[in-house]
C-alpha cells in the first residue's frame, strides 16, 4: 500500500480499488457535476450494468413475457441495443452531433458512449457540456422506454429531444459563467430566491391579432409596465393547450425570467382571444382561455387627469358574485388575475398610496365584467372619507373559453416551503391582542430542605448531623452509643 516514499494515503487506496475494479471488466462512469443527481444515478448504474433490461431480468429468471424492445419493435432488449444500436438511440446521437457541431459519435459499448467526449478533440468547457448532453440523452431514453412499457406511452423522437432540449438547456444556464459584470447582476438576478421578487410577465401574441387585441396588449403592458416584456413580433408556433404548441412558450419564459405570460391570438373560431397563464421553473403551470368584449381603451375615459393612478402603486381587487366562490373556471380566473397583478409583495403600506381598484363583477357562470378605477377621496365630515370610483379603463368583459388547471405533481411541487421559511414553533411564548408577549418561565423546585443556611448549628458531629437529616442509619447511632456506654463502664 506504499506510494515510492512509502507513505499511506486513501487516493492511492482509491486508485488500487478502481484498478481492481477494471480487471473485473467493470465501468464506473465518474461524477459529471452539471447533470441532476437523479440522472448521475442513473449514468452509474447504466455503467456498472444495472439496469432492470429485459435480457438483465431474464438472466435472473424474472421474465416477463415480450422481451423485443419498446423503441423499435426490432431487436431484443438489451443495455447495448437500447442505447447503442437501436434506431431511436443512434437518431438521437446523430441529431446531438449535427446540433452540437461534433463529429458522429460512434459507440459500441457503453462505455464509448459515456467516454465520448474524452475522444473528439474537446476541451474544457464544450468537453463537460457534451458529457452532460449524451449522459441526458441516455436518460431521456431510458425515461421513454419505461413510459412505453409499464404506462403505454408511445415513443416518439421529438419527444425524447424535447426533453433533452429542456434538461440540457437548464444545464447551458448553470454552466454558463458571466464575462461581464452585467451579466453576472443578470444571473444573479435569476437565480433562485428564497423570497422571490414580483413575478415578471411577458406579453406576446400568436400569428394573426386584432385591433381590439392589440390596444388590449399594449394596455396590459402600461399597467404592469414596471415589471413585464412585451414582444412586438408575431409568433407562429406557440399554440397554448395543444401538445407541442407550448415548447417556445417555456423558452421565452426562460429566455426572459418571466413567470406569467398573456398571449392574444385572434381567430376566426375565437375572435379576441387572451391565453392567461403561469410557469412554474419554466414550464407551463395553468392557462386560462378568455375572450375579450366591449373593451373601452384608457383614452375613451374622460376623466379628471388630477386622479390618474400612480405608475407602481398597489391596486386594490373586487371580485363581485358568487361565481368566484363556486365556479371552477371562475376560481381559476380570479387567482390567475390576482397573480397577474399583484406585484411584489410588501409587508407594510401607505394607505394614502392606495389610489386604485380593479373591479371584477360575474354576471354569469363564464362571462366577468372587469373594470379599472381610480379611488377618489371626497369629506365625509367623519375622519374616514368618502369613496368614489372613476373608471379610468381599461374596461372589457372576459368570456372564459378553455382553462387547464396544474397537474398534482406539479402543483405539489409548486407549493413547496423552502427549509429556510418554515417557522419554528416558539415553545412557551404566546401572544395576546392586550397584553401583547407573554412568555412562561419554567423554575424548577428549589429544594430549600438541602439549602445551606447561614447559620449552621456548632458543636454537633457531622456524622450525626447527617445521619439525622437522612432519618436512617439510627441502628448506626444506636450501636456507637452502646459503644460510648461501655467505655464509660
Ligand atoms: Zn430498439
Amino acid at each position: 500500500m506504499g506510494s515510492v516514499d512509502g507513505q499511506f494515503s486513501v487516493g492511492l487506496v482509491k486508485s488500487l480499488l478502481t484498478k481492481n475494479l477494471g480487471l473485473q471488466g467493470l465501468y464506473i462512469p465518474t461524477r459529471c457535476k452539471w447533470i441532476p443527481r437523479k440522472c448521475n444515478m442513473f449514468i452509474w448504474r447504466l455503467g456498472m450494468d444495472k439496469l432492470a433490461t429485459m435480457d438483465a431480468l431474464k438472466k435472473r429468471n424474472i421474465d416477463n413475457g415480450d422481451q423485443t424492445c419498446v423503441l423499435c419493435g426490432e431487436e431484443d432488449e438489451s443495455v447495448i441495443h437500447l442505447f447503442t444500436s437501436c434506431y431511436i438511440a443512434s437518431s438521437l446521437w446523430s441529431i446531438i452531433s449535427s446540433w452540437c457541431k461534433i463529429p458522429p459519435i460512434m459507440a459500441f459499448s457503453v462505455k464509448d458512449l459515456l467516454e465520448t467526449h474524452e475522444n473528439i478533440g474537446l476541451k474544457g468547457r464544450k468537453k463537460e457540456v457534451i458529457q452532460g448532453i449524451i449522459r441526458i440523452g441516455c436518460w431521456c431514453i431510458w425515461k421513454a422506454r419505461n413510459e412505453a412499457r409499464y404506462n403505454n406511452i408511445p415513443v416518439s423522437l421529438a419527444g425524447i429531444i424535447r426533453e433533452l432540449k429542456s434538461v440540457g438547456f437548464y444545464i447551458m444556464l448553470r454552466i454558463k459563467t458571466p464575462k461581464s459584470l452585467r451579466a453576472k447582476r443578470e444571473l444573479e438576478k435569476r437565480a433562485p430566491k428564497l423570497v422571490e421578487l414580483g413575478k415578471k410577465t411577458l406579453i406576446l401574441h400568436g400569428t394573426k391579432t386584432s385591433n381590439t387585441l392589440n390596444a388590449v396588449l399594449t394596455e396590459i403592458y402600461h399597467l404592469k409596465k414596471d415589471n413585464a416584456v412585451k414582444y412586438s413580433r408575431r409568433n407562429d408556433n406557440i399554440r397554448p393547450f395543444e401538445s407541442g404548441g407550448e415548447t417556445s412558450l417555456e423558452f421565452y419564459s426562460l429566455k426572459t425570467d418571466c413567470s406569467l405570460f398573456v398571449y392574444g391570438s385572434h381567430s376566426k373560431k375565437r375572435p379576441d382571444n387572451l391565453v392567461i397563464g403561469r410557469t412554474y421553473d419554466h414550464h407551463i403551470y395553468d392557462l386560462v382561455e378568455i375572450g375579450v368584449e366591449n373593451f373601452k381603451s384608457m383614452s375613451s375615459c374622460p376623466y379628471d387627469k388630477k386622479l390618474a393612478p400612480l405608475i407602481g402603486s398597489k391596486p386594490f381587487f373586487a371580485f363581485i358574485g358568487e361565481g368566484f366562490e363556486n365556479v371552477e373556471e371562475l376560481k381559476h380566473l380570479k387567482e390567475v388575475l390576482l397573480d397577474l397583478y399583484r406585484g411584489q409583495v410588501v409587508s407594510n403600506l401607505n394607505l394614502a398610496g392606495l389610489d386604485r381598484v380593479y373591479v371584477c363583477t360575474a354576471v354569469s357562470s363564464n362571462k366577468v365584467l372587469f373594470t379599472h378605477c381610480a379611488l377618489r377621496l371626497k369629506k365625509s365630515g367623519t375622519v374616514v372619507p368618502r369613496v368614489e370610483l372613476v373608471e379610468v379603463g381599461p374596461s372589457m368583459d372576459l368570456v372564459v373559453r378553455r382553462h387547464r388547471l396544474p397537474n398534482e405533481g406539479q402543483k405539489k411541487e409548486a407549493h413547496k416551503v423552502p427549509h429556510e421559511l418554515i417557522k419554528k414553533k416558539e415553545k412557551n411564548v404566546s401572544k395576546d391582542a392586550i397584553a401583547g408577549k407573554i412568555g412562561k418561565i419554567y423554575v424548577p423546585d428549589q429544594q430549600v430542605g438541602s439549602a445551606s443556611l447561614p447559620f449552621t448549628p456548632k458543636g454537633v458531629k457531622r456524622e450525626r448531623r447527617e445521619a439525622k437529616a437522612k432519618g436512617e442509619d439510627n441502628k448506626h447511632a444506636e450501636k456507637k452509643q452502646k459503644q460510648n456506654g461501655d467505655a464509660s463502664a
